[in-house]
């Protein structure tokens, strides 16, 4: 049967969820259609985390407004949701006379965009902030920040969903047809969604959306970036964040060094284009490369130090022989009235996110009415952090309340029983291994879930009458056990 919605979003990125959330503060119905088990499971995952100030992008783009808008949007936003989030600044190191000038053009750059607190550092000052580093000068840029990019993914939509917008996982839209009034959007799994306003945040496969509308002036080439992700023994390594100045006509920002909000350094990303939009491939000789450049930019990093490797993916409109940037479209389609089309939303998108809903929402405007809801609520239940990071009277007062909080599931991230099961019973409903992972931390320190996952297993076999075949690890047809031997 056919369900009707004001707005339907495809596509639960980072983006999409945005968009849901600010519009869950209107009296508006709206959908979100994705076609994975759970939100956040592509690019706004698979990221630097890193919240960029702004002082990459030319003046006057899309990006660089909505970048700086985006990166201030945060604080609230964060604090609002819960999630960790860190201003620890950047540097952007020179190592040669034509670097400085690009130090320069940067500075120059991000002051026009608006960037506040931009400074070119000699060898010595550059030494203060961040002992040990190489270069000959950097640009400090005190407005980067660094986010959990899931965490901030799965917070918008917890948020838009408890504000009433409906969740449609595991759907993956395989037909769009314009009805004059407004559009029928059919997915694989059977869903026969109606709206008036469509909104396209599919990422990666954004291209493929606008196909489906007759719109086929748009490409999209992903190219992916290889990560390593480095044990906490280095935590309080790195005091900020370490760029190289960018090189002309590369693809991304350069291989750097990232802490994470969690306390891992992550080394990367790569650049290279690929064929298929869902290649995760980590290949060996990015890896390589990846331990070459972390041991140059932190001298005393051990083999033993790297605990695992991930990749994302960019959608890029540029294709591999012109590399570089192309600005983000974010459109109202005059020729498909009711359509908003987000494509090429590459980095920055994590940090424009916020910026990108409010640009979207006076879209939406334009065709619906907004009418505030009284009953929207901001805050996200719950604290920042996790109950390790809390002080010990704190702890001991949870533990007095929820003798849960007592038991350390995930020994390597020291994750108590009781944020497992939140993570199991998550207000999306999502029922994947990964689900709890990224939810609760469990399964994601040195051991990767050597430890941990079978004591999680039997959690949820004894209190969620989980069989073998319930065991998902993150997709359909991803299932942890065969069968049952007893
Ligand atoms: C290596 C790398 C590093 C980056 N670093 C940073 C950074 O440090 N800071 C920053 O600000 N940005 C960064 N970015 C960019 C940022 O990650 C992206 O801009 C952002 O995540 C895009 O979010 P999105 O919601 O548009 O896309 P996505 O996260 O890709 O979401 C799109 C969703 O649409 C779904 N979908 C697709 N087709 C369909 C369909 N037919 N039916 C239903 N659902 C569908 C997908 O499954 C997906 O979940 C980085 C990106 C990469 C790849």
């Amino acid at each position: 049967m056919e369900k009707q919605y004001d707005v339907c979003i495809i596509g639960a990125g980072v983006v999409g969820n945005a968009v849901a959330r600010e519009l869950s503060r209107y009296h508006l119905r709206a959908a979100v259609v994705e076609k994975e088990s759970d939100v956040s499971m592509g690019t706004s995952s698979r990221n630097s985390g890193v919240i960029h100030s702004g002082i990459h992008y030319k003046p006057g783009t899309v990006r660089a407004q909505l970048n700086v808008q985006g990166n201030a949007m945060m604080t609230d936003l964060c604090r609002e949701l819960k999630v960790k989030i860190q201003y620890i600044g950047k540097l952007t190191i020179a190592q040669d006379e034509e670097d400085i000038q690009t130090l320069h053009s940067l500075k120059e750059q991000g002051e026009a965009n608006g960037v506040p607190g931009l400074e070119i550092l000699d060898a010595e000052q550059m030494q203060k902030i961040q002992p040990g580093v190489g270069g000959i000068k950097a640009l400090l840029s005190p407005s980067t920040g660094i986010i959990c990019p899931y965490g901030l993914a799965i917070g918008l939509a917890e948020n838009a969903h408890a504000n009433g917008v409906d969740f449609y996982l595991s759907h993956e839209v395989s037909h769009i047809s314009s009805t004059g009034q407004g559009f029928r959007v059919k997915t694989v799994a059977g869903a026969d969604l109606s709206c008036s306003v469509l909104v396209n945040a599919a990422g990666l496969y954004a291209d493929r959306l606008c196909r489906m509308l007759g719109i086929t002036e748009y490409s999209i080439y992903p190219c992916r970036g290889e990560y390593l992700i480095l044990d906490k023994r280095l935590q309080g390594s790195l005091n900020v964040l370490v760029y190289p100045a960018p090189r002309k006509g590369g693809a991304g920002l350069g291989i750097h060094l990232t802490n994470t909000v969690d306390g891992n350094i992550l080394i990367g990303p790569s650049n290279e284009y690929v064929d298929a939009a869902d290649d995760y491939a980590c290949t060996a000789q990015i890896i390589e490369l990846l331990k070459k450049e972390g041991h140059e930019l932190l001298p005393g990093l051990s083999t033993s130090d790297f605990i695992r490797n991930f990749s994302g993916l960019r959608p890029k409109q540029t294709p591999p022989e012109v590399k570089g940037f192309k600005d983000f479209v974010i459109e109202s389609r005059k020729d498909v009235p009711g359509f908003i089309n987000l494509v090429g939303i590459e980095s920055p998108g994590l940090t424009c996110s916020p910026a990108i809903a409010l640009m979207v929402r006076d879209m939406v405007a334009e065709r619906l009415p907004l009418r505030e809801k009284s009953s929207f609520v901001a805050e996200r239940p719950g604290r920042v952090g996790f109950f390790h990071e809390l002080p010990p009277n704190e702890q001991a007062e949870l533990v007095e309340q929820n003798s849960d909080y007592g038991e350390i599931v995930c020994r390597c991230e020291q994750i108590t029983k009781k944020e497992v099961l939140d993570a199991i019973q998550n207000p999306l409903g999502v029922k994947t291994v990964a689900a709890i992972k990224y939810r609760s931390r469990a399964m994601m320190g040195r051991c990767q879930g050597g430890f941990c996952l079978p004591r999680i297993v039997q959690i949820l076999q004894k209190d969620f009458g989980y069989r073998p075949e319930d065991y998902i690890l993150n997709s359909a047809g991803s299932r942890l056990f065969a069968g049952s031997v007893r």
